[in-house]
């Protein structure tokens, strides 16, 4: 798994994409949220409108036939107030009492009660209809008994036979039937009552006695009859004021019932349809803006990414390259972003630098390394010098155990310079060093200590095997002088050259000594040599006072 990892800076940073990958997917999960919640939202709230459409167009339907209902109930119920005729009147009431029992205005709760009210209300008129109706035709017919009479009065009084009289009433025109009868029948009958009092008079009266006798029975009735028709008129009117009230009233609850209805609920389900829309364009709306911030943002994070993650992944990884292998990195691509392309163009410029720098730098390592070298080496014997050996001693901190300190020093060598001069003596000092290569290993290393002065630093070396080197050493020097071929006839020293030798070694743990103290000592040892006589090898021994080296001894005796 990808880990944080530390900057220089000791913050703990993480890849960008780490940063980037959860942002994109929480903006996917949006976008794919907006998406299936808004559809299903918009698909639920169209299912919803869908159906009360079409619940409020069945309303709408239903309202329009209760309209013409009403419409058709209320010029009905003009015929049952107004038509003239009984049996109309009876045609517009079972028409209206079909109506209102039919009628679908019944579902609602207050339109139910109304149209109860009304039904019972059109009872109501229709029973003062037919009572005012009865009293009419009453009437009516009194009217036509109060003309019969006087007609008949006429006759008798104009001398007519009871055939002529008869025929007379049979044409008589038949009687309006008003609807008005404070007015019509009123004056209709001060009419009646008028010609029948003028008729009834003496004059008119028939002469013969039979023909009288009828003649005052005539006019008898006719006296009687315009009171029992006042007192009929009067409560006719009376009956008719009394449905004319009722007639108001049904009129009012047919009105009522209108007013209700028209506050029916149909607009308030128009209204409510309008909202659901409105707010499922809101939604919709809303949904959509979610969705485009959502592409919005993500189409910036990948420009950005694309833009700005892109270049500095090469840059990246070129600087890696760089780093590891000093090679010098290709340009990248470059943005189309201006302060990465400078920021770009600047590392380049630095690494370019940090190159030529580097190089220049390994070269004045190497001109270091070789003038260290140069500086470290003798340049008469090719043998490192002291100033070598001075840094190996610097260096060398730890003396691990079978250590050994070999000091050479050549004997009366200021004589040989003396006698032969000093190109010889550096002839000399340049086959010793040789002939000392010889008899060491490869890896040890010899130091031209002094003028005519060597020494070594062994390590892993027993004392008797310090020893025999130093010996073989020793002995090596005088075949230089004798039998070594470089060194012609004529250059041979007068005597055989040797060599003293001091011996310092370190056999127990380092930290005994160090490796100054085994030089001192090796030294000690050389100038013991010296003092013993020369061409010795002599080792260091602090315990015992005897300096010369059991080993030495019979050399010493050979030498000496
Ligand atoms: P001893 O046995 O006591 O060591 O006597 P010595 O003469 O060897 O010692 P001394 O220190 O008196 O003389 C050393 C001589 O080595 C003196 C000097 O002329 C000679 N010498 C030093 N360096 C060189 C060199 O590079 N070339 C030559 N030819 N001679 C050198
Ligand atoms: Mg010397
Ligand atoms: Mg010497």
């Amino acid at each position: 798994m990808e880990s944080f990892s530390k900057t220089s800076t000791g913050k703990k940073a993480v890849p960008i994409r780490l940063v980037l990958l959860p942002v994109m997917a929480a903006i996917l999960f949006v976008m794919i949220g907006c998406l299936v919640l808004g559809v299903n939202m918009s698909e639920r709230i169209h299912a919803f409108a869908y159906e009360l459409e079409e619940q409020t167009l069945k309303d709408i339907m239903l309202a329009q036939r209760n309209s013409t209902n009403l419409h058709s109930l209320s010029k009905s119920l003009q015929d049952l107030v107004y038509a003239g005729v009984p049996q109309r009147a009876r045609a517009a009431y079972v028409n209206n009492w079909g109506l209102l029992t039919e009628t679908n205005l019944k579902q609602h709760d207050e339109a139910k009660a109304l149209t109860q009210r009304l039904i019972e209300s059109l009872q109501r008129t229709w029973t003062l209809r037919q009572d005012y109706d009865a009293r009419r035709s009453e009437v009516n017919a009194d009217f036509n008994a109060f003309h019969e009479q006087l007609l008949a009065a006429a006759g008798v009084a104009a001398g007519l036979s009871k055939t002529s009289t008869n025929l007379l009433i049979d044409l008589r025109m038949p009687i309006v039937q008003h609807l008005d009868p404070e007015a019509l029948h009123r004056r209709h009958l001060e009419m009646l009552d008028k010609t029948a009092r003028e008729l009834c008079t003496f004059a008119h009266a028939p002469a013969r006695d039979e023909e009288r006798a009828a003649f005052i029975e005539y006019c008898t009735n006719l006296k009687e009859l315009p009171l029992s028709l006042g007192a009929k008129l009067d409560a006719l009117a009376a009956a008719h004021a009394d449905f004319l009230a009722q007639a108001d009233a049904m009129n009012e609850d047919a009105r009522n019932l209108s007013h209700v209805y028209a506050k029916l609920e149909t607009s308030d389900r128009m209204g409510l349809i309008g909202q659901i829309t409105r707010f499922n364009e809101r939604l919709f709306s809303s949904f959509a803006a979610a969705l485009l911030i959502a592409l919005a943002t993500a189409a910036a994070i990948a420009l950005t990414s694309y833009l700005v993650l892109r270049p500095l992944g090469e840059l990246r990884e070129e600087m890696r390259r760089f780093l590891d292998t000093n090679k010098l990195p290709k340009m990248p691509e470059g943005s189309y972003i201006e302060e990465i392309n400078d920021v770009i163009e600047w590392l380049m410029r630095f690494c370019r630098m940090l190159h030529q720098k580097r190089a220049s730098l390994n070269l004045l390592a190497t001109q270091y390394d070789e003038l260290l070298n140069e500086s470290h080496k003798d340049p008469l014997t090719g043998l490192a010098n002291r100033r070598a050996f001075e840094a190996i001693v610097e260096k060398t901190r730890d003396v691990p155990e079978n250590s050994v300190v070999i000091m050479i020093d050549i004997d009366h060598f200021k004589r040989v310079n003396d006698t032969r001069g000093h190109l010889f003596g550096d002839q000399i000092l340049r086959r010793f060093g040789e002939q000392i290569r010889t008899c060491i290993a490869k890896n040890d290393v010899v130091y031209r200590y002094g003028g005519e002065e060597f020494c070594m630093v062994l390590t892993g070396v027993t004392p008797k095997c310090a020893y025999n080197i130093a010996e073989r050493i020793r002995k090596r020097m005088r075949r230089i002088s004798l039998v070594d071929a470089s060194v012609s006839e004529r250059d041979e020293a007068p005597s055989p050259l040797s060599v003293s030798i001091g011996i310092s070694t370190s056999t127990k743990a380092w930290a005994e000594k160090d490796v100054l103290t085994l030089v001192r000592e090796a030294d000690l040892a050389l100038y013991r040599a010296k003092c013993l006589g020369r061409n010795l090898t002599v080792r260091h021994e602090e315990q015992t006072p005897k300096s010369v080296s059991p080993f030495a001894d019979n050399m010493e005796t050979k030498h000496a």
